[in-house]
Order: C-alpha cells, then sequence, then structure tokens
C-alpha cells in the first residue's frame, strides 16, 4: 500500500469584508482531525469524499491529517493561518517519522488571503514541500473560482480545479486527484504544466458552467483531456474580491512531459476565454424591472413554482456579511404574495425572538448592522413562528450529506411597522451560509415549492437546487461588497490593466 497524507484547507477570501476570519470561524464552519475526517466525509459530495472513494482502488493507505474551512469572509488571522499550518505541517512529519510518504492529497480553494502571505494556498503549498521534498508527488484540488499563483503550480505537481458551477464535481474531483496522483505514485507520468492568466476579471454571476461562456471553455477542456498525453486541464474563473494580483481567469494545463504542448494547449484556451469575455457581462436585472415580475404574478397560474428572486451583493459565500434587509425591503414594498426569505444574518434580532419566544410578535430593527455598505436596518414588526438550531443536512445536488449549521435561528413574519402587506417570512439567523439546498427551508417549516416568491442571497450556487423547482430566477443587485459592480470595491493590490476595469487592458499583454 502507497502511504498518502491527506489534508484539506480552505477558503475564499473576500479582503473586502469587515470580518476577519479567525480560528473561531474555521472552527464554526468545519475542522477535523485525522480519522475522524473519514466518519464525517464518508460518501459526502466533497473533495476528500472523492479521496476515501478512490483510494482502495489506487492501494492507498490514505492518511487523513485536517479538514479544515470557514464560510467565505475576511482576510484570514496570522493566528489562524499558522493554526492551520501547524496542524498540515506537525501531521506530515509525524507521518513522515512513521515512515516514508509516498505521495501528498489536498483540497485547497485556491483563493485564500492571509495575513500571513496574501497567496495563501501558494504559501501552503509551500510549506508540504519543504517537508515532502521534491520528489513524493503532490496533487491538489482548487475551487472554480481559484486565483492560481505560479507559486502554487511550482509547488505542485498537478492541479485540479472543478469543471462546474454551482459546484457538483467536487467528489468527483477529489476522484480524479486521487487517480491522478496514483500515476504518479508508480511512476506512469511525469507531469510538465502551463499556467496562462490573460487580463480578465470577470464577476460570476454569468460563470455557470452551464451557458457561455464557461461551457465553450470547459468543453474545450475536455477534448484536450481526451488526448493520451494530457494529464489535466483547469479552467478557473477566479474571484475578484480576493484583490491579489493573480486574481482573475486562470488556464492550467499539465501534459505528461510534454511542456511545448502544455504551453500551446493554455495559449488556446487563454486566447479562447479572452475572446469570449463580454459573456461574463450583464445578467442582472433591475429592481424596477424585479417589480413589474411581482405585479404580473397575479394574473400568473398558480402551480408554476416561486419566481426566485437572488440579491447577488450580499452574497454569504462570496464574503458578504449576510446582513442586508434590501431583499425583504424590496418584497414588503412590492406586496409580494406568500414570500419567504433566506437569509438574514442578524443575532441580535435571534436573541429578541428566542426572549419573546414562539407566538410573540416584536418590533426589531432587521440586519444592516455589520457595516455602511449593505444598506440600513430594516424597521419591521415580526410574528416569531418559530425558533430553531439552525442545524440541517443537505439533501443534495450539491454537497448533499453535508452538515449546515446556521446557528440559532428565527423563522419570523414580518411586515413594515404599520404595514397591511402580506408578511414575508425571513430565516434570521446567527451566522452567515448561502442557500443552495431547498433544506434551508424544509428544516424551518418553509416548503419552497408552494412559495409564490423565494428571496435568496448568492451567486449561482443556488440554482442546482432552486432553478428546477422556481418559475424563473432573477437576479438583482443591494448595495454590498459582492455583486457585479467592480467599480464599487477600492482594489489595491490588483494586477493592472485589467478587463473590464480597465479600458487599455490588452492580450497577450506586451
Ligand atoms: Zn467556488
Amino acid at each position: 500500500m502507497a502511504r498518502i497524507a491527506a489534508a484539506q484547507i480552505s477558503h475564499e477570501t473576500n479582503v473586502f469584508s469587515a470580518t476577519p476570519t479567525g480560528i473561531a470561524e474555521f472552527e464554526a464552519s468545519g475542522l477535523f482531525l485525522g480519522p475522524a475526517i473519514v466518519d464525517e466525509m464518508r460518501a459526502s459530495n466533497t473533495e476528500f469524499g472523492g479521496f476515501i472513494a478512490s483510494a482502495p482502488a489506487e492501494g492507498f493507505d490514505l492518511i487523513p491529517i485536517v479538514a479544515v474551512w470557514a464560510t467565505p469572509s475576511g482576510l484570514v488571522t496570522g493566528d489562524a493561518m499558522r493554526h492551520m499550518a501547524g496542524i498540515l505541517e506537525t501531521g506530515l512529519r509525524d507521518a513522515l517519522a512513521a515512515g516514508p510518504l509516498d505521495g501528498v492529497l489536498l483540497a485547497l480553494h485556491g483563493s485564500m488571503v492571509s495575513a500571513v502571505d496574501p497567496d495563501g494556498d501558494g504559501y501552503l503549498l509551500e510549506r508540504v514541500r519543504a517537508i515532502v521534498g521534491p520528489d513524493v508527488p503532490v496533487v491538489s484540488t482548487l475551487d472554480l473560482h481559484a486565483n492560481v499563483s505560479q507559486r502554487m503550480v511550482a509547488a505542485a505537481d498537478i492541479l485540479v480545479g472543478y469543471d462546474t458551477y454551482p459546484h457538483v464535481d467536487m467528489a468527483e474531483r477529489g476522484e480524479e486527484a486521487c487517480r491522478l496522483l496514483g500515476r504518479l505514485v508508480r511512476g506512469e507520468a511525469r507531469p510538465a504544466t502551463a499556467i496562462r492568466k490573460p487580463p480578465m476579471l470577470p464577476t460570476s454571476q454569468r460563470m455557470t458552467t452551464d451557458r457561455m461562456p464557461m461551457r465553450a471553455l470547459i468543453d474545450r477542456a475536455h477534448q484536450f483531456e481526451e488526448d493520451p498525453r494530457v494529464l489535466a486541464v483547469t479552467i478557473s474563473g477566479g474571484f475578484p474580491p480576493a484583490d491579489v494580483p493573480e486574481a482573475g481567469v486562470s488556464i492550467i494545463v499539465t501534459t505528461n512531459d510534454d511542456p511545448p504542448l502544455a504551453a500551446s494547449l493554455a495559449d488556446d484556451l487563454a486566447r479562447l476565454a479572452w475572446d469570449l469575455r463580454d459573456g461574463f457581462l450583464g445578467g442582472v436585472t433591475s429592481w424596477d424591472d424585479a417589480s413589474a415580475m411581482i405585479r404580473a404574478m397575479d394574473s400568473d397560474l398558480p402551480g408554476a413554482g416561486p419566481l426566485v428572486l437572488v440579491d447577488i451583493a450580499d452574497n454569504p459565500w462570496t464574503g458578504g456579511p449576510g446582513d442586508s434587509a434590501e431583499l425583504v425591503r424590496f418584497l414588503l414594498a412590492n406586496r409580494a404574495p406568500n414570500a419567504a426569505v433566506a437569509i438574514v444574518r442578524d443575532p441580535e434580532t435571534v436573541a429578541a425572538a428566542v426572549a419573546a419566544g414562539p407566538g410573540a410578535t416584536i418590533h426589531v430593527l432587521l440586519g444592516g448592522k455589520t457595516d455602511s455598505l449593505h444598506g440600513p436596518s430594516l424597521p419591521v414588526r415580526a410574528y416569531v413562528r418559530a425558533l430553531t438550531d439552525g442545524k440541517f443536512v443537505n439533501d443534495g445536488p450539491m454537497m448533499a450529506g453535508v452538515h449546515v449549521d446556521l446557528g440559532p435561528t428565527a423563522v419570523l413574519s414580518v411586515q413594515s411597522e404599520h404595514g397591511d402587506e402580506p408578511p414575508v417570512d425571513v430565516l434570521v439567523t446567527t451566522r452567515a451560509e448561502t442557500p443552495i439546498d431547498l433544506m434551508i427551508f424544509r428544516a424551518h417549516g418553509i416548503e419552497p415549492t408552494r412559495r409564490r416568491v423565494l428571496g435568496l442571497k448568492g451567486k449561482g450556487h443556488f440554482r442546482a437546487a432552486f432553478e428546477p423547482i422556481s418559475r424563473r430566477v432573477v437576479l438583482v443587485e443591494g448595495p454590498g461588497i459582492t455583486g457585479s459592480d467592480l467599480s464599487r470595491l477600492a482594489f489595491r493590490r490588483l494586477r493592472r490593466p485589467i478587463w473590464p476595469l480597465d479600458a487599455d487592458a490588452v492580450f497577450p499583454a506586451h
């Protein structure tokens, strides 16, 4: 059996978030050590789920070290970074003390920014390489929103990015990473990698992989992967609010010992991405048009499924605080019928609801408390329908089997202070999470398929579960740090010029 160390350290960092990401934030989302990782992740649609499933076929004796992630949020603190890197390094040294290691499997995000090193993933890969030495193969998975750096490419043998957004292929990519590592362990392949970074910084509202332009890029990547000389091809869309020089689109091609082929295929894909760039723009509906859609619902037939309205500017999984109340304000102002919203993060309001108890009516200022970038608090009269611990298990398709913890949560039926509009049911949570699964409503006694309007916060992941039940999906953009309007963000470290911010961005750069 080949001895393979495995670890996941994953964070997508929005440096414009007012909430730094410390070790407490990682522990609240998930931190598992050693064999507990296998118990937690076996048969889940996650990278580790894929590692565990494929290890026996490759003859791997998996040595799980750490699996830790946090909901996207602000800069990862120095303490958190040193703590997580320390667990990983100690685990690797302990594994080496017990015998030689044959390989390392990692699940990284690729857009982590830390106070120790802005290239958090490059830093971790270099630490791993320093411990295991140049001859032990290291293969890592990456998110489709990775900002891939030259340092990451140099320190890893192969990087395997997700092919899907919504990310429904985490386990599949974990399995692919396992198979590729198996070839390296057996000495069947010698990776030669090229990375290309066209000067492009698209936002993700039109990055979903079932539509252009990502569909065309992923299709061509898969076509290239059919060539037996090619080991792996990754198209990464990037993550703008990390504000690092490497932010934006990355193309990574790894061939078997054929650097010129890797370079020419990567050039081809970079050119295609650049040529299709305008397809990443737009996709957001104005609030006025969204109002008109709600008014038009009066004449709709029932049973067609909910209108799904998604505010992309306060998306917790892009680092939004989750406490914008703009969607609730909009639904009340437009007298939306039978509407439910997930989520507004507001621990103060949850505490008020808990103190009053189920069945009580409370008067609160909802949301808008984290910073001044996500709109003001909304004064509401709220009937406390239910109180929960905010815990449930995802049903799929994305991250099926994964435990979610919103913290103490109140289901409030809210109306404006003296209004007579139809109430809007709001999941008011203690922690910020992006709704990606119907269970977020069902666990709180709300059947999403029977609602006329669902208000969500997200960018693309919600589509996996919510698009099939919807009559229509409409993206809107309230105030916030996660939207499509990059001119709202005061970039400091980003490389310039870059499309679409700078008219003078050209490709190839000279
Ligand atoms: Zn992603």
